[in-house]
């Protein structure tokens, strides 16, 4: 646990406007509550059963986003606790969601996370694909989805210049997707990029949402 990692995480957020996501996924009550007691009230986390135990645990004035890969069986269980979920890479999914957003009479925001990574394990939309995705004429008839922007992942390296370009390419993605399908929608508005190690470059490329676990729990 450091406060001082997370004070300067959070002075550095501040002149580009972008919000902190401290992810604690596998962390413990107590540790969840000291930094909620530091002011936080946004936690991420990439499992269901996760979320929703420790939703129930830690009450409801936080605010949870799921950023792990979410099973469309899993859907139901999240909904209408969840925030944001950062990890839509699927139609299927996302015509889950808003079957299940539907039945709560609720709007549920998500991201699509797109594959910026050069890594097979990470997961997402293939930049390629986005266009067909979006294009897709069951979009329109999605009343209780509201996309809110992209979200990807760089790969995992020493190579700052790689990770820089693949950020770059989810911003660019970003203005693309927004001028052609959502340029009248204020609401697509984040880009959910950057952890501990690669966050001031994502900061540097237009992130809105900066996704941060070990540089707080464990520096
Ligand atoms: C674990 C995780 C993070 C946080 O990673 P750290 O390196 O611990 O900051 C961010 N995003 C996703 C999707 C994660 O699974």
């Amino acid at each position: 646990m450091n406060i001082d990692n997370y004070r300067n995480i959070l002075d550095k957020l501040s002149p580009y406007g972008a919000k902190l996501i401290v992810v604690s996924k596998y962390k413990s009550f107590d540790e969840i509550e000291t930094v909620k007691n530091w002011g936080q009230n946004i936690f991420g986390e990439n499992r269901v059963q996760e979320l929703v135990a420790k939703n129930e645990l830690h009450g409801i004035n936080l605010e949870w986003h799921l950023i792990g890969s979410l099973q469309k069986n899993k859907v139901k269980s999240i909904i209408p606790i969840v925030k944001l979920i950062h990890s839509v890479d699927s139609l299927l999914l996302l015509q889950e969601i808003n079957k299940q957003a539907e039945k709560h009479e609720i709007v549920q925001d998500c991201l699509l996370q797109i594959k910026i990574a050069k890594e097979d394990t990470k997961q997402g939309i293939l930049p390629s694909e986005l266009k067909v995705f979006l294009s897709d004429e069951t979009f329109g008839e999605m009343k209780n989805i509201q996309i809110r922007g992209l979200m990807g992942m760089a790969t995992n390296t020493e190579d700052i210049q790689q990770i820089r370009s693949e950020f770059k390419q989810l911003r660019i993605l970003f203005e693309e997707i927004k001028s052609a399908y959502f340029y009248d929608s204020p609401l697509f508005s984040e880009i959910s990029a950057g952890m501990s190690d690669d966050f001031p470059i994502a900061l540097d490329e237009g992130s809105t949402l900066v996704r941060i676990g070990s540089l707080i729990f464990n520096p």
